[in-house]
């Protein structure tokens, strides 16, 4: 059915994107260029675009399929949050009997910093939040100021607890995102298997958190705010793949990601 533990960490990179920037990099104190944010209107398409391109099958989803995947995976978010009539998280995940554990360390893992996950395997549903991994997440978002206003460890946390209940919302109706969208195929010489694009449940799980918090952007953002911040991506790489995934989110679609 999936699977029992959803993860979120630091590093928003899959195999398929290419920019970061290895050599030591620049640190990530200072504005942003602004023109780089996409306004409000493609501002999830594109973020959207952005989380897709970090799937390990991305390239085996068609071009003129891309941004398709994305849409649908952002209305599959948004949608559930529609259906939370308003409720606030703390509510939900006490409604569901989701309990939730603060933990002290960043829950790092293999070099990567864990921020949060859900654990669905035992009697009771559980989430644990990496209290240092929010507060860095905070401190990252207001060295960025015109992006998330100001962004509390307890917002970030927030924005972590709506996500995994988002992954927890997907498990008990049964069906997660990605197996909504069609998978792609996968060919070795003669050998053909299909795999599901993974990635749709996180853009998902952002357009939840998003809409259910009223956020500003998708809240994948703050992987890039908090890896610019760090020095470990680099501002103008940055801009440069934001800039192809909101010209690939255009009304035109001439342009593929
Ligand atoms: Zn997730």
């Amino acid at each position: 059915m999936g699977k029992a533990i959803n993860e979120s960490k630091t590093k928003p990179y899959g195999q398929a994107t290419a920019f970061e920037d290895t050599a030591g990099g620049r640190t990530g104190r200072g504005l942003l260029n602004m023109n780089s944010l996409p306004n409000r209107e493609d501002s999830d398409l594109t973020l959207g675009l952005m989380e897709l391109r970090r799937d390990p099958m991305y390239r085996r989803i068609p071009e003129e399929r891309r941004v398709r995947y994305a849409e649908r995976s952002l209305n599959d978010g948004y949608e559930a949050a529609e259906a939370a009539e308003r409720l606030a998280i703390g509510e939900l995940l006490e409604r569901a009997g989701i309990a939730v554990r603060f933990d002290g360390a960043s829950g790092g893992l293999f070099g990567s910093a864990l921020r949060a996950q859900i654990d669905w395997t035992g009697k009771v549903p559980r989430i644990v939040v990496y209290r240092e991994s929010m507060r860095q997440l905070a401190e990252a978002a207001s060295a960025f100021p015109g992006t998330f206003g100001e962004l509390t460890a307890e917002a970030a946390a927030d924005i972590h607890l709506a996500h995994e209940y988002y992954h927890w919302l997907e498990y008990t109706r049964g069906v997660f995102t990605a197996e909504r969208l069609d998978p792609v195929e996968i060919r070795f010489g003669p050998w053909k298997r299909r795999a599901s694009v993974r990635q749709c449940g996180e853009i998902a799980a952002h357009a939840f958190a998003k809409r259910l918090l009223k956020l500003t952007h998708l809240p994948n953002l703050l992987d890039y705010l908090y890896l610019m911040h760090i020095g470990e991506l680099n501002k103008e790489a940055f801009d440069e793949e934001m800039e192809k995934c909101r010209e690939a989110s255009g009304s035109g679609r001439r342009h593929m990601v």
